[in-house]
C-alpha cells in the first residue's frame, strides 16, 4: 500500500515503507511516518521513527521538540 518508495533501481525495492516503530502503552502502533532512521552500523538494519518518538535525537532538537509540545498543550488548555 505503499505510494512511495517505488523505485526501478536495482535493489532500491528492499524497504519501500517504514512507519514509526513505537508503540503505545496500549499496545497501538504510531500512525506517523517514520521519517528519522538509525542504524547503529551498516550491518544492522535501519530502524525507523517519527520525530517525537526518535530516540537518538541531538539535545537541540530534544528542546525544540518539548517546545512545540509545551506549545500544543498551552494551545490545548486555552481552547477548553
Ligand atoms: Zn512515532
Amino acid at each position: 500500500m505503499s505510494i512511495e518508495g517505488h523505485s526501478t533501481a536495482p535493489g532500491a525495492n528492499v524497504i519501500v515503507e517504514h512507519y514509526c516503530e513505537h508503540r503505545h502503552a496500549d499496545g497501538t502502533r504510531c500512525k506517523e511516518w517514520g521519517g528519522w532512521g538509525h542504524s547503529p552500523s551498516p550491518a544492522v538494519p535501519t530502524r525507523w521513527w517519527c520525530f517525537e518518538h526518535f530516540p537518538h535525537k541531538s539535545y537541540e532538537q530534544e528542546q525544540a521538540l518539548r517546545r512545540k509540545l509545551e506549545a500544543a498543550e498551552r494551545e490545548k488548555e486555552m481552547s477548553q
